[in-house]
């Protein structure tokens, strides 16, 4: 990441003074220092390298600015469009059960505020995330930009289908809640690849791991979560 993620626009430099924008640095610095202690580690996310992002990544950046005090707190937040921005602790789950080395290329379904695919930016080599409304996208790769990121490409489609022309992809994450995993994006998950995604009914769906070992899937369960619809053939009516 780039090292202005918290510089300020220059009009707020000359509203509200200098001293103040440093001390509203530091206080958002503290708030997600709690976050990280709070949320994460006290329930068991224990990945130094996700807890170390999620200490940086500036997450108030990505949702609108009447919502930004609450940003750390430990729920979603809404983003726009009947959408939200997930609780840290489920993007502090979701990325330490991907395993990320720092080496691998990762597809993201649901790019929604862009959140996400910074955590992924910063402990992976590539990532691809697909968002299916166009005004989420444009916000979230304008905000991505504005942080520095240069390893995030997003695009605008139907998630289901996967992206072909990047695949394979070394882990898949999915930001929806679905039916069943979509066969595209299993197809397209490289051998000895790992996808975690949330799957079950509309109101209520489980955080599975699926690993692809030898062409096979091999699955296992994690907490119970609940996400927005995964919208799209092999998903949800929109
Ligand atoms: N990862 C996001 C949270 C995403 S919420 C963040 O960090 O903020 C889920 C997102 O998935 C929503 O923005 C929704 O529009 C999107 N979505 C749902 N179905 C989709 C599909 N088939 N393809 C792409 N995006 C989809």
């Amino acid at each position: 990441m780039g090292g202005k993620s918290e510089r300020p626009a220059e009009e707020s430099v000359a509203v509200i003074g200098h001293d103040e924008l440093t001390a509203g640095t530091q206080r958002l610095a503290r708030e997600r220092e709690r976050m990280v202690e709070e949320q994460l580690v006290a329930r068991g996310v224990a990945d130094a390298r996700v807890l170390a992002a999620m200490r940086r990544i500036p997450r108030h950046r990505f949702v609108e600015e009447a919502l930004r005090d609450r940003a750390y707190g430990d729920h979603p937040l809404p983003i726009g469009d009947g959408q939200t921005i997930s609780q840290p602790f489920i993007v502090g789950r979701m990325t330490e059960l991907l395993a990320l080395g720092g080496r691998e290329k990762v597809l993201e379904i649901g790019t929604g505020s862009g959140y996400q695919a910074a955590v992924l930016a910063e402990l992976a080599a590539r990532v691809c995330t697909i968002e299916r409304i166009p005004k989420l996208a444009s916000r979230a790769r304008l905000v991505l930009e504005e942080l520095g990121y240069r390893n995030v490409w997003v695009r605008v489609a139907n998630g289901t289908l996967g992206w072909p022309d990047e695949a394979p992809f070394d882990r898949i994450l999915v930001a929806a809640g679905g039916p069943s995993v979509p066969p595209p994006l299993f197809e397209q998950l490289a051998e000895g690849g790992r996808m975690v995604m949330p799957v079950g009914e509309v109101t209520g769906q489980v955080l599975k791991v699926i690993d692809k070992v030898h062409g096979e899937m091999r699955t296992s369960e994690h907490a119970a979560c609940v996400f927005v619809k995964l919208v799209g053939k092999y998903a949800w009516e929109g």
